[in-house]
């Protein structure tokens, strides 16, 4: 299991700012990871059906072969998104950053194991979830996405989500959240209720990205609360199905 380096500022368990220490850190991680989230009608382990297997497979080639907009004359490769395919979360970040445009993996790097830590915290480690990005292509220096290429972009992760059928989205940062609830509302404003995204109306909750906390280290206690809000979201989704 990819475990995050330092949890050297993770998001506290008891309400309390965040933890300072890398060891009480740790331990409440680990005590948290007990807690089962995932529920066993739908076994992360559970073999993808051939055709499904086949559909991600197409999807797969499809992103990496990519011109539908400019971003792919600068970019390394696609970056398709990485996880399990029968996860019921699905993690949704912005666009990949250098290292991920270089390694191919989004969310790599510092950001990348700050969120692994944020999602251990509930319980979910990284291979137990989906992760992916609105683009899929870095766009040079970073900069913000523009309209034009997140609309030619978002139909790959609406049949990502098509594929997976996650019972829980978790966009992390402004640009994710506001394209995916296609407003402009400020990140604050979404967070602590639970949207409804596309057709299959799945169920999304909106928290900073990980590269924002590890520049703001003083909401990652409001980034606790979003996971403890996720989390029992999760679970509440979870009993109403059984
Ligand atoms: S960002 Fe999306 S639409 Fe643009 S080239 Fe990359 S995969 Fe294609």
């Amino acid at each position: 299991m990819r475990r995050a380096a330092s949890l050297e500022a993770p998001p506290s368990t008891t309400g309390q700012p965040p933890l300072a220490s890398p060891h009480r850190a740790a331990g409440a991680a680990e005590a948290l990871a007990r807690i089962p989230v995932i529920t066993p009608g739908r076994a992360a382990g559970t073999p993808v059906p051939p055709e499904t297997d086949a559909q991600w497979q197409a999807l797969t080639a499809d992103v990496l072969s990519c011109t539908k907009c400019g971003l792919h004359s600068t970019r390394t490769q696609g970056v398709f998104g990485v996880g399990n395919r029968r996860a019921e979360w699905l993690i949704i970040g912005e666009a990949p950053g250098a290292e991920e445009d270089r390694r191919g993996e989004p969310f790599v790097g510092r950001a990348g194991q700050l969120l692994n830590a944020m999602l251990a915290a509930i319980g979910l480690p990284r291979e137990q979830v989906f992760i992916a990005n609105v683009l899929k292509s870095r766009p040079p220096g970073n900069r913000d996405p523009k309209p034009d290429e997140v609309a030619a972009c978002l139909p790959y992760l609406m049949r990502q989500i098509a594929l997976l059928q996650p019972r829980l989205m978790l966009a992390v940062g402004r640009i994710a959240a506001q394209n995916l609830l296609a407003t402009d509302t400020p990140l604050g404003r979404l967070r602590g209720q639970v949207h409804s995204f596309g057709e299959l109306n799945t169920p999304l909750i909106v928290t900073y990205h990980p590269a924002y906390l590890l520049r703001t280290p003083a909401d990652k206690r409001k980034a606790w609360e979003d996971l403890k809000f996720a989390r029992s979201t999760f679970q509440r989704l979870a009993s109403q199905e059984e």
